[in-house]
């Protein structure tokens, strides 16, 4: 599939198309997206344990590619419970996008909390229905460029 094309395709295939790649590339995982698994916790809390605190390096990360305001609800991260690093593309369901960073973004964590393990597709959807003024904002962080790779890799 072109890029042109999966731009002007509309959500519902779009969802369909990578929630299918997603199954089938979930069935051949490798010790090494898992060991991206592990590695993600390693770089974001200090030995790999939340309880412990992020890391210099994750939250110099989380500094450099933030807004004082959630990009999903709009209000102040510390009014929300501080700033997560969500994977747009949950790493429950793709491990091996664990440590790329495309796809990162730095959301509250009460909105991280609610979007849990939804696929983007779903996320997005989830969104336009229940925050229909919010929706453009999710649309503009749509994780295009790795949703391209996951179709051009199978
Ligand atoms: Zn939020």
């Amino acid at each position: 599939m072109i890029e042109q094309d999966l731009k002007n395709a509309d959500l519902k295939t779009l969802f369909e198309m990578v929630d299918k790649i997603g199954r089938k590339r979930y069935h051949r995982l490798t010790s090494a997206d898992l060991e991206d698994y592990r590695k993600y916790d390693n770089w974001r809390y200090v030995q790999a344990d939340p309880e412990l605190g992020s890391t210099p390096i994750s939250k110099k990360w989380v500094a450099d590619h933030s807004t004082p305001t959630c990009p999903v609800c709009g209000d102040a991260h510390y009014l929300r419970g501080g700033k997560n690093i969500d994977h747009k593309m949950p790493r429950a369901q793709y491990p091996w996008l664990s440590m790329n960073f495309q796809n990162f973004w730095v959301i509250c964590r009460a909105c991280n909390l609610e979007k849990a393990e939804m696929n983007w597709y779903e996320y997005e959807r989830h969104c336009f229905k229940n925050y229909p003024d919010r929706y453009h904002h999710i649309l503009e962080a749509r994780p295009q460029k790795l949703l391209l790779s996951l179709v051009n890799e199978n």
